[in-house]
């Protein structure tokens, strides 16, 4: 809706809404190659694309058939689903294995991140992430620092055979051995 000129967008509120978060819905165009002439309308087109996003309008081209390869469309897609490549085009209601697969071209596709909430970045890429990973294992570091004094730890492993017996302290010790490891990497760097 417009107020005073401003596109309002309403959402519904859920209770995990935050502001500093970006909306993973935007407006991109999509081309249908090959799609039939007779289909170039908005109605067909909408519920043809009724699982990929809500369509929005067509490009003049399209909307008055003076193009005849392909369609070109603007719809909201949500950036947290997977971009599905094709669609099933059924010509007929009653035999549904008559149709065709109708290609989805899309246009430069925001990329956008599932961990920060924000467009720009795939979560691969995300500092924030990796800011928060780096802090947990620094935490986890700490909190063994405080449990299981290195030296003890040596000790466990290399003199006391009976605790090697069961294979439950074998794990034990292994992971202990990875801890101290791992401590001893970051102190020194
Ligand atoms: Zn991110």
């Amino acid at each position: 809706m417009t107020i005073e000129g401003q596109l309002m967008r309403i959402q519904t509120w859920t209770p995990t809404f935050k502001p500093e978060e970006e909306t993973p819905f935007v407006p991109v165009w999509v081309s249908l190659p090959g799609l039939p002439w007779h289909c170039y309308k908005k109605e067909i087109i909408t519920a043809l694309l009724s699982p990929i996003g809500k369509v929005l309008y067509l490009d003049n081209a399209s909307a008055q058939k003076t193009r005849g390869s392909l369609a070109r469309v603007r719809i909201q897609i949500d950036l947290t689903k997977e971009k599905q490549q094709h669609i099933w085009f059924g010509y007929d209601e009653e035999d549904l294995t008559r149709g065709k697969w109708q290609a989805i071209e899309y246009d430069n596709i925001p990329d956008y991140c599932n961990y920060c909430k924000h467009q720009g970045h795939i979560i691969q890429a995300c500092t924030i992430k990796q800011r928060d990973e780096d802090y947990q294992k620094r935490k986890e570091m700490e909190a063994n620092k405080k449990n299981k004094p290195k030296g003890e730890q040596e000790k466990q492993d290399n003199t006391s055979p009976t605790r090697r017996e069961g294979k439950q302290t074998d794990i034990q010790a292994n992971e202990n051995a990875q801890v101290g490891e791992e401590k001893e990497d970051h102190e020194q760097g």
